[in-house]
């Protein structure tokens, strides 16, 4: 850390940087030179910790995530802590999971940093909706097959909650985040909404690292199957008939589908 105060005429700034869904390699270039340029990097749990290899030797890098034993920090408190860095003139790199605007709170990073005039620039990340399937050969958005794809959160409930059967007639493919804990209920709410018990689905934990465990089945038993397997989190939920391209067999079957 510099240890004289820095001049005010070098203003701070803060970069949202998206690490990508685990791969290291997944790393844009920009997100690369945002990290080498931070002289704070304030981590979120999701990143692996081998993208912080790009920052500088002398940058302080402070975990905020729940890992490591601690709480996670709460959010009022990294908002605060990253104006009051900027505002000393320090560049400060936000480092988030896969993409910063995608269910990463870097929305919200970014209008408390607007309203406090400090210089914002965004490093887009790889998210893990669409590299954790793409990576098993899954295309999200196949032609023929999905006429698109939605990000969804399945840990919203009530009022806020998407609305399952909604998606269910939707004919997109769904990529739900944080739907671990409330499978049942989403797939209870997909079928009752009329989506059909064989739809193929996965449900991908720490997708793209070395640790990576996949569990396919159709949409009906993928709780059962979920549970079984004992998936953690971070898991990503994908269903709809592009998920049948990622396994051999089934995959020839839909190639002839859409040729
Ligand atoms: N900003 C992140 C998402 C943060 S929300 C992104 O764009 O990817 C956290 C959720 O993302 C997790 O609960 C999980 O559903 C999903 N997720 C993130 N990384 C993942 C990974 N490597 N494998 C599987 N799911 C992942």
């Amino acid at each position: 850390m510099r240890s004289q105060p820095l001049s005010p005429a070098r203003p701070g700034k803060v970069w949202l940087v998206g690490a990508g869904p685990g791969d290291a390699e997944l790393l844009t270039l920009k997100a690369v030179r945002a990290l080498g340029e931070a002289d704070w990097l304030l981590v979120d749990e999701l990143v692996n910790p081998e993208v912080l290899r790009h920052a500088r030797p002398d940058a302080r890098i402070v975990r905020v995530g729940k890992r490591g034993g601690c709480r996670s920090t709460p959010q009022a408190f990294i908002e605060r802590l990253t104006v009051r860095l900027a505002r000393r003139g320090h560049v400060v790199a936000r480092v988030k999971g896969g993409d910063p605007f995608v269910f990463g709170r870097g929305g919200e990073e970014l209008v408390r940093l607007r309203a406090a005039e400090v210089e914002v620039e965004v490093a887009s990340g790889v998210t893990a909706g669409i590299a954790v399937p793409a990576a098993l050969g899954i295309p999200v958005t196949l032609r023929g097959v999905a006429r698109g794809a939605i990000l969804v959160t399945g840990h919203v409930v009530g009022r806020h909650a998407p609305d399952w059967s909604a998606l269910a007639r939707s004919g997109l493919t769904l990529v739900i985040y944080m739907g671990l804990a409330r499978l049942g209920e989403i797939v209870a709410a997909l079928v009752r909404g009329g989506l059909d018990r064989a739809t193929p689905a996965v449900a991908v934990e720490s997708g793209t690292l070395a640790g990576e465990r996949v569990v396919r089945a159709s949409i009906a038993t993928l709780p059962a199957a979920v549970a079984e397997a004992g998936l953690a989190s971070p898991t990503i939920v994908i269903v709809g008939n592009v998920v049948a391209l990622g396994s051999r067999a089934s995959s020839m079957a839909l190639g002839r589908a859409v040729a």
